[in-house]
């Protein structure tokens, strides 16, 4: 049996879910643009879905619209902001842990004009408020800043940045991924005007997810073709995936309290247990403030690859870094971020656990790391050096 506790990089899609969208694949596959009653019949539905994403973070139906996942929503969200507002500003502000698809859609924009600040972060991952407040310029349009790292699981002050920037007349966005179903939001107490989300992160499909677009927040869409989604997302709707991701938040969100709880609790024996029992590493991330399952640590004098290798033949998959790293042999740039020399960065393991995951299987996996750690410690020469 696979002991899955890479939670972050991907959820398993509730069995309930995929029943609620297997007839859009196949007895009421109808497009949802046409006029005729089957069509209009699935139009409702993909409203209704709209609805109940709109409820689950206080915002209105009108302001949700559906794209292929969190990285589609962060590219519009960024570029699409910025192409609409250039006449009234070239700068951003983004922080320098952001999820590739936020980083990299500013990089892009840095080569035709735009100017983007990345802000450092503390020891624990936080953006600084007075930073933020410094960077702010005439021209600054955008402040977009994660709500969560999917690395550390650090959560950052959101009703705070989104304040600062509605105070000098700035939209603020949020990539909320790895929140949604782990963080409550509230987009109108939490003053945010933009929002990604994606399916899969919180036991909903794949190749879905959501941009929540203020009302009066103007963002051109970046691809051109037919007017579904009110003009921001051509291409004919991603059915099964709407209804699925509709179901999955509004699910994540009724059983929040119990599912956030029991994670914490597995997340909080994990942390305690590896600490009592392993000596010289690092918890990276804020030990409150942080995602529910998350757990990141760095072990000194070893490589979190070995770790991950020698776990994954017990059956246990965890991450080293985010999953977009993995497969490079830099250290992620999030650990470097927070201040941690490279050497001590490469010996990071992150754990992401889930609401699937029992006492059990986090009892394994504490075993598990503490052999797989004395045995790498074991052969390590910088260990042998530094005793
Ligand atoms: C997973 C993730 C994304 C990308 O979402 P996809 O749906 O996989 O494209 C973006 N931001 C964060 C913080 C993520 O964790």
């Amino acid at each position: 049996m696979i002991k899955y506790f890479d939670n972050a990089a991907t959820t398993a899609l509730d069995k309930d879910i995929l029943d609620k969208m297997m007839e859009y694949f196949t007895d009421r596959y109808f497009n949802p643009s046409s006029i005729y009653t089957p069509s209009i019949s699935v139009h409702k539905d993909v409203e209704e879905s709209r609805k109940r994403v709109a409820d689950a973070i206080n915002a209105k139906a009108e302001e949700i619209y559906f794209t292929s996942g969190g990285s589609e929503s962060d590219n519009l969200a960024i570029k699409g902001f910025a192409y609409a507002n250039r006449k009234k500003g070239k700068h951003i502000i983004t922080s320098c842990i952001e999820h590739p698809a936020i980083i990299n859609s500013c990089k892009s924009l840095e080569k035709e004009g735009f100017e983007v600040t990345y802000l450092s972060v503390d020891e624990n991952g936080f953006i600084k408020l007075d930073e933020l407040e410094n960077s702010i310029r005439e021209d600054t349009i955008l402040i977009s800043v994660m709500t969560a790292n999917n690395e550390i699981g650090t959560i950052e002050p959101i009703k705070e940045i989104g304040r600062i920037a509605h105070e000098h007349g700035i939209k603020f966005h949020t990539d909320a991924v790895q929140a949604i179903g782990s963080v409550k939001i509230d987009v109108e107490d939490m003053n945010i005007d933009m929002l990604s989300m994606s399916g899969h992160k919180f036991y909903g499909p794949k190749g879905v997810g959501v941009l929540y677009i203020k009302k009066g927040t103007n963002v051109t869409r970046m691809n051109d073709g037919g007017h579904q989604e009110r003009d921001k997302r051509s291409g004919t709707e991603n059915v099964p995936g709407i209804i699925g991701i509709g179901y999955a938040i509004e699910k994540a969100y009724k059983d929040f309290d119990k599912n956030v709880k029991r994670i914490t609790e597995l997340r909080d024996y994990y942390i305690s247990e590896i600490e009592k029992r392993i000596p010289d590493i690092i918890l990276n991330g804020d030990r409150t403030k942080r995602l529910p399952g998350n757990a990141n640590f760095s072990f000194k004098y070893i490589e979190g690859e070995s770790i991950m290798l020698l776990l994954d033949q017990k059956g246990i998959c965890v991450s080293t870094g985010s999953a977009c790293s993995s497969k490079t042999l830099e250290p992620s740039y999030v650990l470097l971020s927070i201040g941690l020399p490279h050497e001590i960065a490469h010996g990071s393991i992150r754990v992401s656990i889930g609401k699937h995951n029992t006492k059990e299987e986090v009892d394994y996996l504490i075993d598990s790391v503490v052999e797989v750690v004395e045995k790498l410690r074991a052969m390590s020469p910088l260990y042998e050096e530094e005793k």
